[in-house]
């Protein structure tokens, strides 16, 4: 699997992608590579933003040099996603479907006032918003989803990280809670159930205690 993001600045998002678990990806296939925009605007300045049809603050990111990066790096099985503050939420379940369906997803991440609406229009396969807050760009939807995605890539997360009994498997499923050494730590004790070494009794406490989204939309 291939992964580029498209973005005006790539420097703040090589050590995340090269770090840990995104960073070890490589080894089973997985590529994750950042592209600059910028290369494919024209004109002397290389601008990639002009002010908005219409009037209003701020600057819009143009269509044209976002399209020309799109072909020069569309492949067979390409899934494009623009980031988005306005779009549909990004879930575990969207993260799953993209892991397992394209060998190549390519993010688009705005910036300024956003991105001429002629991109979601013809160009993107999808778009995605991370949350209901607007951020200053599109590079940290796109690691947000990147890391979501790529952990669910089969054979990214080593034993000792596992996609089994995890949060948000099934909607509206959450994990149980955690405990490690020591097992008393400032009078704060581990629950009982969980050091009997009674398998039976230890699946019962966690099914029981299981966490309680409070902010889960149904
Ligand atoms: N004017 C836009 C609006 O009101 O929806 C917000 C633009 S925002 C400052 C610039 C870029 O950051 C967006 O084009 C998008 O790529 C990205 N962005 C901001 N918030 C986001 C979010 N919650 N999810 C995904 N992308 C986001």
């Amino acid at each position: 699997m291939q992964i580029d993001i498209l973005t005006l600045f790539p420097e703040v998002m090589a050590p995340y992608l090269e770090a840990s678990i995104l960073g070890r990806a490589s080894e089973v296939g997985v590529e994750m590579r950042t592209v600059q925009l910028r290369d494919f605007a024209s004109g002397k300045h290389k601008v990639t933003d002009d002010t908005p049809f219409g009037g209003g603050a701020g600057m819009v990111m143009m269509v044209e040099p976002i399209h020309k990066a799109i072909e020069s790096l569309r492949g067979k099985n390409t899934h494009v996603i623009l980031t988005s503050a306005s779009a549909k939420l990004f879930t575990q379940e969207d993260a799953k479907r993209l892991a397992l369906e394209y060998e190549h997803i390519i993010f688009i991440c705005g910036r300024y006032e956003g991105v001429d609406e002629r991109v979601e229009e013809h160009i993107a396969n999808e778009a995605f918003s991370i949350g209901e807050y607007v951020l200053t760009g599109g590079e940290l939807p796109a690691l947000v989803m990147t890391d979501a995605i790529v952990r669910n890539v089969p054979g990214v997360l080593g034993n000792e990280e596992t996609l089994y009994d995890e949060s948000h498997d099934e909607l509206g499923k959450l994990e149980y809670p955690q405990y490690t050494q020591p097992r008393v730590y400032n009078d704060w004790a581990v629950p009982r159930p969980l050091l009997s070494g009674d398998h039976g009794a230890i699946a019962k406490w966690r099914e029981e205690h299981r966490k309680k989204n409070k902010h889960h939309r149904t």
